[in-house]
Parts: structure tokens; C-alpha cells; sequence
């Protein structure tokens, strides 16, 4: 085990890089906002959650014990909405994309948290949380319903930096439309409406509001107060803000030490949106033979507090460096090797190793650690073209790589594999493929024919058929394809 390192990471609320230091040496308590389980996850949530998952990689390579929690919303108004408009139970519904949710988790390669939890199982907590609330005098019930009195809480706003003016011009902070004291209060627990999911409670009958879940489900399982909570930026403001003011109004302890909050993803320079048709779920990527190592690769390339903007043929350019990583794995391990030493490769690898973790250790930047590997890549080629790398160099060099994959998770993956095992590969509703793609996947099928592994190719024509492509095999072996 190497030396340990000091980790540091930008924590949102004293907006600073600061020193990672868990309450408890080296277990370390986190939290990570996850799906809302109405639609697939698209590219955006997996940037969050790819970041998420490099850090923790990280820092179980660094020696770290996690107890690590993600959450399902499986109720909130979109839930109903979507569920309604499927003509489903919310339930329903929230099984359909958890369970697609769980597959994509896999085809990614991210780890599964120790605790995988869902908002409708944590009801009774959730109410017995909202009564010490009112209790207090931090929230009160109206027609119902029950609010969050933010005027209760004068560090209000202290993660988000928003003035407090701001918040006060009477402008609405939350979608709801209950009868509120101040505009600026935040729904806890919402009066039942005709056609939604109800759950008794003090205050009739109902259903928690979003922010409360999460403030509930992770002092549960990780206490009141612990290490790190991770989202993305899009929720700062107000959902972690809500959060600290509910969990610190009856704790009167520091609810989150440390903020970890990912940047927006976009695509082409804007916001993702189905109306742009720039919209990508992991399948849709998937359905056009894009892989889980070049995806990966792809949303790990730009540091987490970077915009990321997505672009197919960024993608196309991950896909290649990832083979261009195995390219070189390959050549490394099938070389014939001369007796002897190569001191200053020795040296260039020890200085890769501490650039690489140097990189991740300065707020997890991936883009230097991926630079650090890549120049190693480079002197190891130039020493293997003039016979100049030998047996420790190589070992040191395998060493290496291999810490790098287990933390960013690209060169080792079957890729084929992941594809041939996704739960449901099939394109999500509505998206069409480009020529470029329909090429690719053809691609793909002829060389799943060549291997005669008929499985795949199979699938990848029913990929194809799903999104209106007839192919044609003719009888001079060529593929011809025409959409229906
Ligand atoms: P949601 O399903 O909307 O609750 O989002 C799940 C997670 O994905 C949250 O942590 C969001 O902050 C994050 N997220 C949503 N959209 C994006 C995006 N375009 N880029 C990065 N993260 C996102
Ligand atoms: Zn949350």
C-alpha cells in the first residue's frame, strides 16, 4: 500500500478546496442524490453518477472505508404525472425505471451503493421527522398540508449563497400551490389530491414533498451529521439547501461536512432537452453500438466542477483513447524482453503513479490523472520501439495501469459483454438513429457474425428493426438497409 495522501475537494458550503477529513479517521460517510425513477436516466444523471463513482473508487484505493447511500425519488409530481400519462400505478411505474435504472448501473460499471434506498420506504421516518418540525416551531401545518418556516432558520441560504432579499420578493421557490405563510417556505407534506398516492398522517392524508426524503433517509442510515453529500449543481438551490435547514432546525448539528456538487452536462453548448433532440439515454448510446468503456471514459475526461459538453464525436474520441489504452496493455504484455534496467523509465513511472494520484488528490481531477497515464503511455512505447523496457519496468507499468483501471474502470471491461447483458438495450421511445449509427451497428453485426457469435448479432438486428431499419443480407454477402 502506498504512502497515504491528503484529498482534497471543493466543498460547496465554505466555498473553498479544503482537506478531506471523515469524523471517523478513515470511514467515511456519504450520501449521493440519485434518480428520480419517471423516465431512463440520460447522459446528464451519469455524469453525476460516473463522477461519483471515480471518487469513490478513489478513495477506497486510497484506503478508505465508505458507507455509501443513493436514493430513488419514486414520488414526487413528476412520478404521478408520468405514471398517470402511462396509464400506471406510481409504483408501477417507479419498478419499470429502477429496474431500468439498476441495468444501466451495470452496463456502466458503477458501483452499487452499500445502501440502495427508495423514498416510499421511509414514510413513517419521514412523518415522525416533519412532527419534531412542527414540534419546534420549524414548520406548520395549513389545509393539510405542512411547511418548512425558512424564517425560523436564519442560516438559510448559507450553501447557496442566495441572499436572503432574494428569496423574500415574494417570488414562488417551490412548484406547489398550498396555502403558505411566507412564499418562501418549502412544502414538507402535501394534502392528498384526487388520484394520487396517499399515506395517513397527523395531518390527514398525503404524501412527503421531495425535499424531505432525503435529509431523512440519510441521518437515518448515516447520522446526523456525517462527511460528504453529493449531487449535482442543478441542486444546490433549493433541494441541498432545504435539506441543511430541516436536518440542522431539530439537530442543531452540521447536518453535511463537505458538498461535492458535479456541473451540468451538455450537449452541442446547450441544455439537454427532448424538444432540441439532443436528448441521449445510456441506451440510446448503447442501441448506436457506443460502449460502456468510451462512455465512461467520456464523462470522466472533464473534471466534475467543468461543464461538460457532450458531443458525439467526443464520444468517438474516448472510444479511440480507450483503444488506444489497450493497444498499449496488449503490446506491453506480448513483448519479448530483453535482461536489464531501464533507470530513467523507473523514474518516469514513480513520477506518473504520484502525478496520477497527485491529479485525483487535487479535487479529483481526472483530466490530469488521464494525462499523467498517457505521457507514461508514450515514454513506455518510445522505450519498447528501441528495445529499452524491461521485466521491473514492465511489472511497475502493469502495477499502475491497473490501479488507474480500478478507478476509472475502461481498459478490463467486456465491453461486448455489457452490451450482449444490458437489461433492456432497446432504444428509449422516440429516437431515431442517424445513418452514421445504422453503419456502426451493421458494423458491429458483422463482426458478432465473424465470431459466429449469433447472440449478439441477433440482438444488434433487433436493435435495428426496433427503431425502423430493415436490413437486407444479400446473397452476395453484402448488408443493405433501407428504413421502414
Ligand atoms: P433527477 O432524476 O432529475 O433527480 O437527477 C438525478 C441526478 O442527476 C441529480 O444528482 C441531478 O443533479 C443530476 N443531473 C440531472 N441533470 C444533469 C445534467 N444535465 N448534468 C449533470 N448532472 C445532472
Ligand atoms: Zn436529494
Amino acid at each position: 500500500m502506498p504512502l497515504p495522501i491528503e484529498i482534497f475537494l471543493y466543498n460547496t458550503l465554505t466555498r473553498a478546496q479544503v482537506p478531506l477529513r471523515p469524523a471517523e479517521d478513515s470511514r467515511l460517510r456519504m450520501y449521493t442524490c440519485g434518480l428520480t425513477v419517471y423516465d431512463y436516466g440520460h447522459i446528464g444523471n451519469y455524469r453525476t453518477f460516473v463522477a461519483v463513482d471515480i471518487l469513490q473508487r478513489f478513495l477506497e484505493s486510497e484506503g478508505y472505508q465508505l458507507e455509501s447511500v443513493l436514493n430513488l425519488t419514486d414520488i414526487d409530481d413528476k412520478m404521478i404525472e408520468r405514471a398517470q400519462r402511462a396509464g400506471r400505478s406510481v409504483r408501477e411505474h417507479a419498478e419499470i425505471f429502477a429496474r431500468a435504472f439498476a441495468a444501466d448501473m451495470e452496463f456502466l460499471g458503477l458501483r452499487r451503493p452499500n445502501h440502495l434506498v427508495r423514498a416510499t420506504d421511509f414514510i413513517p421516518d419521514m412523518i415522525a421527522w416533519i412532527e419534531r418540525l412542527v414540534a419546534s416551531g420549524h414548520a406548520y401545518a395549513s389545509q393539510g398540508s405542512v411547511y418548512f418556516r425558512v424564517a425560523s432558520f436564519p442560516a438559510y441560504g448559507k450553501l447557496s449563497g442566495k441572499p436572503l432579499a432574494e428569496l423574500q420578493s415574494g417570488a414562488r421557490v417551490d412548484s406547489d400551490q398550498y396555502e403558505k405563510e411566507e412564499a418562501r417556505d418549502f412544502v414538507l407534506w402535501k394534502a392528498h389530491k384526487p388520484g394520487e398516492p396517499a399515506w395517513d398522517s397527523p395531518w390527514g392524508p398525503g404524501r412527503p414533498g421531495w425535499h424531505i426524503e432525503c435529509s431523512v433517509m440519510s441521518m437515518k442510515l448515516l447520522g446526523e451529521s456525517f462527511d460528504l453529500h453529493a449531487g449535482g449543481a442543478d441542486l444546490i438551490f433549493p433541494h441541498h439547501e432545504n435539506e441543511i435547514a430541516q436536518s440542522e432546525a431539530v439537530t442543531g448539528r452540521t447536518f453535511v461536512r463537505n458538498w461535492f456538487h458535479v456541473e451540468f452536462l451538455l450537449v452541442n453548448g446547450e441544455k439537454m432537452s427532448k424538444s432540441l433532440g439532443n436528448y441521449y439515454t445510456l441506451r440510446d448510446l448503447a442501441a448506436q453500438g457506443f460502449h460502456a468503456s468510451g462512455i465512461r471514459y467520456l464523462l470522466a475526461s472533464v473534471p466534475h466542477r467543468r461543464q461538460l459538453n457532450f458531443t458525439l464525436e467526443g464520444l468517438r474520441q474516448a472510444e479511440s483513447a480507450v483503444e488506444r489504452l489497450r493497444a498499449f496493455r496488449d503490446r506491453l504484455r506480448r513483448a519479448a524482453l530483453g535482461p536489464g534496467a531501464n533507470p530513467d523509465l523507473e523514474a518516469a513511472i514513480a513520477s506518473a503513479e504520484l502525478r496520477f494520484r497527485g491529479s485525483l488528490a487535487e479535487n479529483l481531477n481526472t483530466a490530469g490523472a488521464l494525462a499523467a497515464i498517457f505521457d507514461l503511455l508514450r515514454s513506455a512505447n518510445q522505450a519498447l520501439d528501441r528495445e529499452a523496457l524491461f521485466v521491473p519496468e514492465r511489472e511497475a507499468i502493469e502495477r499502475l495501469l491497473s490501479r488507474f483501471d480500478s478507478i476509472f474502470g475502461v481498459v478490463e471491461t467486456d465491453d461486448r459483454a455489457r452490451l450482449e447483458s444490458y437489461g433492456d438495450g432497446s432504444p428509449s421511445a422516440g429516437s431515431t438513429l442517424a445513418d452514421e449509427a445504422v453503419e456502426r451497428l451493421l458494423a458491429e453485426r458483422g463482426a458478432a457474425r465473424r465470431d459466429r457469435n449469433f447472440a449478439l448479432a441477433d440482438r444488434l438486428r433487433a436493435q435495428l428493426e426496433a427503431a425502423g431499419i430493415v436490413v437486407e443480407d444479400t446473397r452476395e454477402g453484402q448488408v443493405r438497409w433501407r428504413r421502414k
